[in-house]
């Protein structure tokens, strides 16, 4: 096992990468940019260290500094959480030939399903059900329509390295497809530096559905079973459940096998997600793997009572996976409701500054990830997201009750939250009934 773990993040995942090292009996070291430098989480890490100023590329995305924070501090092993550089290969990669472990995939794996084009390849191979379009990149215009004919309109241009939504354009006839496939090359090669893009179906109404996988070195991979995030604003998740309400359990089964049978396929060690959308007919299509611990993991760890995080460490460290699918075994319903620090009256403006006040919920079966206490200052330099509140209980209706009581208990102050939202949503007939797409909230924001 590793003896001191570097986290190279910062905020709620900073801390619950730190407290599942204590409980591992790993000692563990924080880092800091100088916007960070009072962050109360700081104090529970074993040792902390500045790694720059508050823009990120100066801190949380300088690689050399990361490396020179791990040697000083002698850590055998980094975190990346998620966001910043945890799906970055070049970093894993870097971590590797300074001897630290990579709490994550190999460089190859990553590189191969985080690439949407090998992805879609590696799944097609593993009979993953993708959605049907071009084979690959495509390079000539001519080609891209001979697709979308084939496959009829509307079609999708997205770019192969794509992420964060960027580079990828609808088109619903020739012309919209030859702007298109410009348009998304440009800002993929902008964005990404590499311009490849491919074309493939566009589904109208679909539900988010993805499955948690973790793989270990030794060749197990299992699922842990699959969340709903289909409550989204601009492709942000804002609400997440597990499980996805009303999905035929033959269907549930199928397309969480599908996504374990991906990672084993790709050899892959560490935790991933593989997401997918599904149509009203509970047909699904992967969208793309994330490659890291994702925001929304709690709600796996509650249904499950896998601590994923503590999963990771292990596997990265060479331990075998100690569960196998058969152990897995979920029960009740759990739900995550993302609180921000934005206010929602001013189109989601974000909001830093400093709480004064902050009381979180407590009680039965909720469950609070956060690194803000009463006077915390939310730094303006990065995501606004400022916790996650989080209830299991027996099923999805008591669930739903029982986040509106926490939301109830839960008082920020001065700055504006998420929080009014999400009570709101929980009285929502449309999402007490579930089972949504992936544009409602959307639709519901703008009555
Ligand atoms: P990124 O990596 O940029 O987030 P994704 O592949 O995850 O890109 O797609 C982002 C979003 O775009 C999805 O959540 C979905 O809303 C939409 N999308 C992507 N591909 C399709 C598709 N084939 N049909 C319908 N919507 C799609």
């Amino acid at each position: 096992m590793f003896s001191r773990v570097l986290v190279a993040n910062r905020g709620e995942i900073a801390l619950r990468v730190i407290r599942a090292c204590k409980e591992l009996g790993i000692e563990s070291v924080a880092v800091y940019s100088e916007a960070d430098k009072d962050a109360p989480y700081l104090e529970f890490a074993d040792k902390s260290v500045c790694i720059g100023p508050a823009s990120a590329t100066k801190s949380y995305l300088n690689i050399p500094a990361l490396i020179a924070a791990a040697e000083i501090t002698e850590a055998d092993a980094i975190h990346p959480g998620y966001g910043f550089l945890a799906e970055n290969a070049h970093f894993a990669e870097v971590c590797r030939d300074c001897k630290l472990a990579f709490i994550g995939p190999s460089p190859e794996a990553m590189a191969l399903l985080g690439d949407k084009v090998s992805c879609k390849k590696m799944a097609r191979r593993a009979k993953v059900p993708v959605f049907p379009g071009s084979d690959g990149a495509i390079e000539d215009p001519k080609e891209a329509i001979e697709v979308a004919q084939k496959i009829g309109f509307p079609v999708i241009v997205k770019a192969s390295a794509g992420g964060g939504g960027r580079g990828m354009r609808i088109a619903r006839n020739d012309e919209e497809l030859h702007a298109g496939l410009d348009a998304a090359r440009q800002e993929a090669e902008a964005a990404f530096g590499n311009g490849a893009v491919y074309v493939e179906k566009f589904l109208e109404h679909s539900r988010h559905v993805e499955v948690q996988c973790i793989g270990d070195q030794h060749g197990n991979a299992v699922h842990l079973y699959e969340r709903d995030c289909s409550m989204q604003r601009r492709h942000q998740k804002v609400i997440e459940e597990a499980p996805a309400p009303h999905i035929d359990p033959k269907k549930r089964e199928e397309v969480c096998r599908s996504a374990a049978r991906l990672i084993k396929n790709a050899k892959y060690s560490g935790a991933a997600t593989v997401e997918f959308l599904m149509d009203d007919k509970q047909n699904f299509y992967l969208l793309e793997v994330n490659t890291r611990v994702q925001v929304e993991h709690p709600v796996t760890e509650l249904i499950t009572g896998i601590d994923i995080v503590q999963t990771m460490i292990r596997v990265s460290a060479g331990e075998p996976l100690p569960f196998k699918q058969r152990d897995i075994k979920p029960t009740g319903h759990a739900i995550e409701c993302r609180i921000n620090a934005e206010d929602p009256s001013k189109g989601f403006v974000p909001c830093a500054g400093t709480i004064e006040q902050f009381d979180p919920p407590g009680g039965p079966g909720v469950r609070m990830d956060t690194h803000v206490v009463r006077s915390y200052r939310v730094p303006p330099n990065y995501d606004s997201m400022i916790g996650k509140l989080l209830v299991h209980a027996d099923d999805r209706d008591q669930a739903i009750r029982r986040m509106a009581r926490a939301l109830d208990e839960f008082h920020v102050e001065p700055i504006h939250t998420t929080i009014a939202l999400h009570r709101e949503l929980m009285q929502d007939p449309g999402f007490v009934k579930g089972g949504v797409d992936i544009h409602y909230l959307e639709r519901l924001l703008k009555k």
